[in-house]
């Protein structure tokens, strides 16, 4: 995993966390506000009960106060009653009945009633710009039901239209109203407080917090591992050399970078002589170690940062040297040979020499040739090198397509 997966993540897992947060906030928002209708609601039916047992006895009586002054607005006969006593009885009819309650409600708790009408007979009924718009909702919409929520005042209103009943009828029939018509309507506001939602705010602050710490620390660790992985995928375990699938993506890049900026290439392939019999005479286990002595020396010759040595197969090693030209490459090739000489391992078993020798078949190009065929030439050089007698380099030059 390289960093930018390690980015993608954390923006991912960040992305994550964010749309829990806003979708949890959303759906308190949600159950807070049905809570808030509910409430309201409750009052709102409370109040039309009320009314409703009003209306069905044509208004009730009650006595004259400082509290209860006659309904200036209600124009019926027997509107007050003067008993015996001296006592006044003067008729509350629903309407009147419900701003008494609504006063009363007001004075006492964060509770507002509010009857009204679009058009009501009290002037003081009349309904305010956002009841307007609601009662004109209700009276051109299926709508039952409206509500808003005043950010600054921290109000929650609710309203619902007065159905006119049959009982409404008594009083209202002059108004030209009929059974289901809307009326009006009575609203119901009171202060709700706004959702809290720093609990969530911090809560996924802290989640994404940790699984950003999570996300870096693994990733980071997975980020070694794949680094190792790929490293080993490339590495010769015995030789700690690049490897055969290593060297053919290498040389592929290398040759097409050559052909683009037509600058020289060359491939030396090595073979160790006689090295069965080495393997026979000394044992496999030895035949490793100088294996690793020939691979640590070939390493040690070639210092250029494009130039790359792998093991090639068996007792076989391959150099790619990028910008070398063939009489370069031939003498690097002449360089390797005497260094395995010099490392002077006994080699009983080998017609050219007391000591392990190598032969080098070296191919360069210069110009437009296929990939493969500048193996083949190497190959071939190592089979001259071969005949010739070993320990020995031989080369080919090409410069032409094949
Ligand atoms: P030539 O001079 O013609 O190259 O003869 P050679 O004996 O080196 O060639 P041959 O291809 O006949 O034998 C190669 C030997 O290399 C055979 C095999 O046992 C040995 N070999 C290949 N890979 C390994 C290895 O990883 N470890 C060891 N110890 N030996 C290996
Ligand atoms: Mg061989
Ligand atoms: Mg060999």
């Amino acid at each position: 995993m390289r960093r930018q997966y390690i980015i993608i993540s954390a923006v991912c897992w960040f992305i994550l966390v964010a749309v829990s947060a806003i979708w949890n906030i959303s759906q308190i928002e949600g159950a807070h506000q049905q809570a808030d209708v509910q409430v309201a609601k409750s009052f709102f039916e409370l109040i039309v009960t009320v009314r409703e047992w009003n209306a069905q006895h044509g208004g009730v009586y009650v006595p004259v106060s400082d509290l209860i002054q006659p309904n200036p607005y209600l124009k019926v006969p027997d509107r007050d009653i003067h008993l015996p006593n001296g006592m006044m009885l003067t008729k509350v009819n629903p309407a009147y009945m419900t701003r008494l309650i609504a006063d009363l409600a007001q004075k006492g708790n964060r509770l507002r009633f509010h009857i009204t009408s679009l058009k009501p007979i009290n002037p003081g009924n009349a309904a305010d710009v956002w009841e307007t718009q609601a009662l004109t909702s209700f009276e051109t919409t299926a709508l039952l039901e409206s509500y808003t929520w005043n950010d600054r005042s921290q109000i929650f209103t609710y309203m619902a239209p007065l159905i006119t009943q049959s009982s409404c009828l008594k009083c209202h029939e002059q108004q030209g109203y009929k059974v289901g018509d809307v009326r009006g309507g009575i609203s119901v506001s009171f202060r709700s407080e706004p959702v809290t939602i720093w609990p969530i705010l911090l809560s996924h602050t802290l989640i994404a917090l940790v699984g950003m710490v999570a996300i870096s620390v693994f990733g980071q660790q997975l980020a070694r591992a794949f680094a190792d992985l790929e490293r080993l995928s490339q590495i010769d375990s015995l030789t700690q050399l690049y490897n055969r699938r290593h060297f053919d993506l290498y040389l592929h890049r290398e040759f097409l970078r050559s052909r683009r900026q037509e600058s020289p290439l060359s491939v030396i392939l090595c073979d160790v002589d006689y090295f069965k019999s080495y393997n026979d005479i000394y044992g496999h286990q030895a035949g490793d170690n100088c294996l690793r002595q020939i691979a640590a020396a070939l390493a040690a010759t070639v210092k250029r940062p494009g130039d790359l040595i792998a093991r090639y197969g068996g007792e076989e090693f391959v150099m790619v040297l990028p910008d070398t030209t063939a009489a370069g490459a031939i003498a690097i090739a002449e360089l390797v040979r005497a260094k395995i000489e010099t490392l002077n391992i006994s080699h009983k078993g080998s017609q050219v020499s007391n000591h392990v020798t190598i032969s080098l078949g070296v191919a360069a190009l210069c110009g437009d040739l296929k990939e493969e065929v500048l193996l083949e030439r190497a190959d071939q050089s190592l089979y001259q090198a071969k005949h010739a007698g070993r320990n020995t380099v031989a080369s080919a030059v090409m410069s032409q397509t094949v």
